[in-house]
């Protein structure tokens, strides 16, 4: 028979106020990230996400603010009384599409210190049909904060349209990844989570097909499309359970406009960065 001694077993160990204070001393190790204080488990930190590198598809750990850097960063939003009253009048001319107007007006109120600037003004330039300055913006955007959904997803979608379908499905697995990592820590529902789960799946199926005419069929892509046709058949309740794989990815292809329509949340222009450029937790 073997004997159990009490220090042995690990509840034991965990069980020690002192120990506990060790632990969380050792998981919870940080600084801040502007002035470098160190930051103890009971300080009230900040998290931010920003890129290592700009124009990266990685999707980067956080870092801390603390306190005082936070509320210098967002005393920012101190002037935006004045910024509002202009916003107002961009928002309504971006509802009247007209978005060269909508680009000069936000220029004159433009931040580029703000994740969320970039991104507008990223959707702006999308609307104008320039795409190269668009993907720019997404990618400051992203460089400020890589846990930016909705720029991933957006960066995804020029990626998309421009046919770069590997590195387009990558912008909207990091959706996936964000949104589910969102949902689990926070009560906060799916946004983007749908819309980017059948671009995932259409945009292997596209890269899968057009390897197929070029006589260079890739395993890779055959397999990567086979495996979100099921999570979107599973997943999103599109078409009828009836229709055979190929009829599913047919209609899907055929209807693509008006099934994205559906799947998107459906927003205009996005001027509040502090939910997505920090989160409390
Ligand atoms: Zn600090």
């Amino acid at each position: 028979m073997i004997k159990t001694e009490h220090h042995d077993d690990p509840t034991f160990f965990l069980a020690t106020s002192e120990n506990i204070i060790v632990i969380l001393y050792i998981f919870h190790m940080a600084n801040c990230s502007a002035c470098k204080k160190y930051l103890w488990f009971f300080t009230k930190k900040y998290y931010i996400y920003p890129g290592k590198e700009k124009g990266s598809l990685d999707l980067c750990e956080e870092k801390y603010l603390c306190q005082k850097c936070f509320d210098a960063s967002f005393n920012k939003k101190k002037e935006e009384n004045a910024r509002g009253r202009k916003l107002s009048d961009f928002l309504l001319l971006m509802a009247k599409k007209n978005y060269a107007d909508a680009l000069e007006m936000y220029d004159s109120i433009f931040d580029k210190d703000i994740p969320g600037d970039w991104y507008t003004r990223g959707n702006i330039l999308a609307n104008l049909g320039k795409r190269r300055e668009a993907l720019d913006c997404y990618n400051e955007a992203l460089f400020l904060d890589t846990h930016y959904a909705k720029a991933w997803y957006r960066k995804g979608q020029i990626l998309f349209e421009t046919k770069n379908f590997v590195d387009a499905a990558r912008c909207f697995e990091n959706v996936l990844q964000l949104e589910n990592y969102a949902r689990l820590f926070s009560n906060r529902p799916y946004r983007w989570f749908n819309a980017a789960m059948f671009y995932c799946m259409v945009s292997w199926v596209l890269l899968s097909n057009e390897l197929v005419k070029l006589g260079r069929f890739s395993n890779e892509a055959h397999k990567n499309a086979g495996y979100w046709i099921l999570r979107v058949r599973n997943g999103l309740k599109i078409a009828s359970p009836q229709l055979s794989t190929d009829n599913f990815v047919d209609f899907c292809i055929q209807n693509f406009g008006k099934i994205l329509d559906a799947l998107e949340p459906r927003l205009l222009a996005e001027f509040k960065w502090d939910e997505q450029f920090t989160s409390r937790r």
